[in-house]
């Protein structure tokens, strides 16, 4: 696993990933073919032994320039907030903000701030800071800025520094490296990194602005910023199989109430209170898995046990496309059911391009008990399809039946899956719930050789709606059996 390094305190170690951003530059390399050394090192992950320093404002897609003010905030899933999402400190300045071209982070004066993966030093000064500042405020004395070259047309970008900068223009820095501490100079009212992923151009540009998000455009329509920049924004921060919330790919959003926890999965995880409206929300994380294309996973979750949980937890499951845009599916789901354990809420396959991500937030589902949402891992495993042959007499690969994909899974009104058979067959479907339980079951006689789909619409064999939940298709053939898992919605 590749892992990279932003920041971390004197001790313990603290980090932000952006492992995705070195992904997306090895991409760039195989793409181009062009014979380069692979110039970013690659770690073993190591989770940091204390908490992350949470992110408090973030790219507005609206206007991802700043000094422009026009009262809006285009937030990463597509939805306008113009009003306060942190309480107290959003006066056109933290996560409303106007304009904003980067990603904040509150974290104490002086915490050394390390290089997220190797580099040239472009920039490293104090200098006057933007003018006028945003929000109209006095500048607090000259800027301390860094901008990394990382190639590829990569750039970060590092504001607010404090006395001394470590690194002069000119030199190189690898993955780690401390750049300087964090500080609160330039257009500042508290200390904290404004971190920026710029492409395609590093100085400031107010007719071509620069700004990638890290965090990734999540809405269902083309991404803001390639409007204004011709590129868009990616999620930078992918992580593999597990997710947890020390992990390079969970990221997080705190407001007021937002309480860490010595317990749940790697014995750390994350409350909130829920809420039913969605003006008062005020926490999301949000889990990035790297997973591969055309191969069933399951998305599973880990609930710490012992909190008075909600029973209506909302996992926004996205599958971004090629183009940037992404189609969310909602999984709601009783955190109580799923409590010191890892529990499937859904599988998912990807097609070339795409990429999967899931955001929970601290608003439920309407109707639903408990006062908090837990924010603890997230796990994304293979399935495993079961396939039976008693008989051990088939020695093809997958016998007479191929199960294919279920789709979309979890489904709200129907599922359609799609079984391929290899030759004419008699063959049984059948769903089951969980328990056992047998749902429906239909013969088909001679079914001929090839593929063929089965849909269901989560009605039982009288016809009545079946409850939300975990169910199992089956498909069985003289001795072959197979089966899998589906997910049910209303
Ligand atoms: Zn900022």
């Amino acid at each position: 696993m590749i892992d990279v390094y932003l920041y971390r305190s004197y001790t313990p170690m603290k980090k932000l990933s952006i492992t995705s951003f070195i992904n997306l530059m090895f991409i760039f390399i195989s793409e181009t073919a062009v014979a380069q050394m692979q110039f970013l090192e690659q770690r073993p992950y190591e989770p940091p032994s204390f908490e992350q320093y949470p992110s408090s404002a973030c790219v507005d897609h609206h206007h991802p320039y700043t000094n422009v003010v026009d009262n809006l905030f285009l937030r990463f899933d597509g939805s306008e907030f113009n009003s306060n999402i942190i309480s107290g400190d959003c006066l056109n300045g933290s996560s409303c903000y106007d304009g904003h071209p980067g990603t904040d982070y509150f974290m104490p004066f002086n915490t050394p701030i390390l290089a997220p993966a190797g580099g040239y030093v472009l920039w490293a000064s104090f200098s006057p800071a933007a003018d006028p500042c945003p929000g109209g405020i006095e500048p607090n004395g000259e800027q301390g800025t860094i901008i990394i070259a990382h190639g590829n047309d990569y750039f970060t970008v590092y504001l607010h520094m404090t006395s001394p900068l470590e690194v002069e223009v000119g030199q190189t820095v690898d993955t780690g490296d401390t750049l300087g501490y964090a500080g609160d100079t330039g257009c500042a009212t508290s200390t904290h990194l404004h971190f920026e992923v710029r492409k395609g151009n590093w100085f400031f540009d107010s007719i071509e602005p620069y700004v990638v998000d890290p965090f990734g455009w999540w809405g269902n329509f083309a991404d803001p910023i390639e409007e204004f920049r011709g590129n868009r924004s990616e999620w930078l921060w992918l992580s593999e199989s597990l997710v947890d919330d020390g992990d390079n790919g969970f990221e997080r959003f705190r407001g007021p109430d937002w309480t860490y926890l010595s317990q749940g999965h790697n014995n750390d995880s994350w409350i909130a209170p829920s809420t039913q409206n969605p003006n008062e929300s005020r926490h999301y994380a949000m889990w990035s898995p790297t997973i591969e294309t055309g191969v069933e996973y399951d998305i599973e979750i880990f609930v710490t046990s012992g909190i008075e949980v909600t029973s209506g937890a909302i996992y926004e499951v996205y599958i971004k496309s090629e183009n940037g845009t992404s189609t969310k599916t909602d999984v709601v789901i009783d955190q109580s059911t799923s409590q010191d354990t890892f529990v499937s809420i859904g599988t998912v396959i990807l097609n070339e391009g795409e990429s999967l991500a899931i955001i929970l937030r601290d608003i439920v589902a309407p109707n639903s008990s408990g006062s908090n949402v837990v924010f603890d891992a997230i796990r994304i495993k293979p399935s495993t399809t079961s396939s039976i042959n008693p008989t051990g007499s088939n020695s093809n690969q997958y016998g007479k039946i191929k199960l294919g994909s279920a789709s979309p899974n979890p489904f709200n009104s129907s599922i359609f899956i799609n079984y391929e058979l290899k030759s004419s067959a008699n063959v049984q479907v059948s769903v089951h719930s969980i328990s056992g339980k047998e749902i429906l079951s239909k013969n088909i006689n001679s079914l001929l050789a090839g593929k063929h789909l089965f849909s269901w619409d989560g009605k039982n064999k009288l016809g009545s709606d079946c409850p939300s939940g975990v169910y199992f298709f089956s498909i069985t053939s003289d001795a072959i059996y197979q089966s899998k898992k589906i997910v049910y919605l209303k």
